[in-house]
């Protein structure tokens, strides 16, 4: 079989590879295929049966990022992905698209097809409105992020987990993206709005104790092996509809602070409420688009930690963990790490080399200034005053005083 050694695939490859590995199409089907990879690193391939309704999603890693050969990167990420998909999907049912097969040779992981959703991100440039976000995507981040943690896990079971999620290559992209290069351009690899240029180098470049908070946030982000997190949960990587909410691309998860996760979903709220605000004519529509994104930071949050307590008092395993005031303790540090890596999602999309559409399809000058600036000022107050945020509203408030 031309499957017995790694190579790249074209959409005709992905057709024969469906054909002949996957137990999913009949023979006398009719494929067809489209790759539909629209994220920075790897290849996403749509097989389908014209005789019947029947299709897969192939997702193929390569030794380069999609975007750029200068990323070189191991498609071992790929089984990160897969086997972080499968375990998700045991820990939080019907939020992860379902797994058919992992393929170690070709690095390509065969799943649920989940082309009747749309990408958030789209449909929030689209303001439409999901009112029951919140609440799926706080059951996917507390069973996730709290069921694979000491708390929960028998801690030699969970120092197992931590060695086969190691991550090492694709941390790094996260730990100079996120924690290093807004704020020191050193590998000059930032891509700066030029109108915000000297505004960027003042707040970010310039701004010592900001600096110094960001360099205690790096090394959390290098040694809290708290949890088993997606690492990479912005608007793009969750597929929604009226119901339903499902996570894909984990292929960032390695164990690391729950706040990551967390923190990413509320800046890329604050992306969507920003491009409402910048792009939206009519006044009642953005009113009423701006306030859904307002209490749905504000519902994640606070579902976040009335879930979390939940789980946390009936399930805890972990002895000490059921000491009076530790949970509050545990899940207060959650909170500040969410402020403080919203504040730093928020800067790295504005400032560092790989932006949010959210932002950039702003065509006015003034109004994308302000948006920036707005997201910014935002993600300063997040992150060097983290230990001060512990309920949704306080989230909120900071955007409201800003804009
Ligand atoms: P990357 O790691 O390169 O960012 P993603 O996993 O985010 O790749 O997938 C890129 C795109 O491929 C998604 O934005 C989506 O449009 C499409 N896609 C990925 N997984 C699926 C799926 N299970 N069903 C349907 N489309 C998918
Ligand atoms: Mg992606
Ligand atoms: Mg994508
Ligand atoms: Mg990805």
């Amino acid at each position: 079989s031309k499957f017995d050694k790694y190579f790249l695939m074209s959409s005709s490859d992905a057709v024969d590879y469906a054909a002949e590995k996957l137990s999913i199409f009949a023979c006398d089907s009719e494929l067809d295929c489209k790759e539909i990879g629209d994220g920075n690193l790897n290849y996403v391939f749509r097989v389908w049966d014209k005789k019947s309704d029947k299709s897969v999603i192939i997702k193929q890693a390569g030794y380069t990022a999609r975007i750029s050969d200068d990323f070189k990167l191991s498609p071992d990420r790929n089984r990160i992905e897969a086997e972080t998909l499968r375990f998700q999907g045991d820990l939080a049912p019907g939020l992860v698209p379902i797994v058919y097969k992992y393929d170690d040779i070709m690095s390509c992981c065969s799943m649920e097809d989940l082309s009747d959703y749309t990408i958030m991100r789209q449909a929030l440039l689209q303001h439409k409105i999901f009112p029951n976000f919140a609440e799926h995507i706080t059951t996917f981040m507390v069973n996730t992020l709290l069921l694979t943690s000491d708390i929960f896990l028998n801690h030699q079971e969970k120092k197992s987990l931590v060695k086969s999620y190691t991550n090492p290559e694709l941390c790094e992209i996260t730990e100079d993206l996120v924690y290093t290069e807004p704020f020191n351009d050193y590998k000059h690899r930032n891509d700066v709005f030029p109108p915000n240029l000297d505004w960027v180098k003042k707040e970010l470049y310039s701004d010592n104790e900001l600096k110094l908070e960001v360099a205690k946030l790096k090394f959390e982000f290098l040694t809290n092996a708290q949890a088993l997190i997606h690492g990479d949960l912005h608007t793009g990587s969750i597929f929604v509809n009226e119901n339903s909410t499902k996570v894909i691309d984990p292929e960032f998860a390695f164990y690391g602070p729950m706040g990551y996760d967390v923190g990413n979903i509320i800046a890329n709220m604050i992306f969507a409420w920003v491009n409402a605000d910048a792009t939206m004519d009519n006044e009642d529509e953005s009113i009423t688009f701006k306030s859904w994104v307002e209490n749905t930071i504000c519902e994640i949050i606070d579902k976040f930690k009335a879930k979390f307590f939940k789980i946390f008092r009936e399930e805890a395993k972990e002895i000490l963990a059921k000491t009076p005031g530790f949970s509050e303790w545990y899940l207060s540090q959650v909170l500040h790490d969410t402020a403080a890596v919203a504040g730093l999602e928020l800067c790295r999309r504005i400032v560092g080399m790989a932006h949010v559409k959210d932002i950039i399809s702003i065509d006015a000058e003034s109004a994308r200034l302000r948006a920036e600036r707005i997201c910014i000022t935002i993600a300063k107050r997040y992150i060097k005053n983290r230990e001060s945020y512990n309920f949704g509203e306080q989230f909120v408030n900071t955007l409201k005083e800003v804009e």
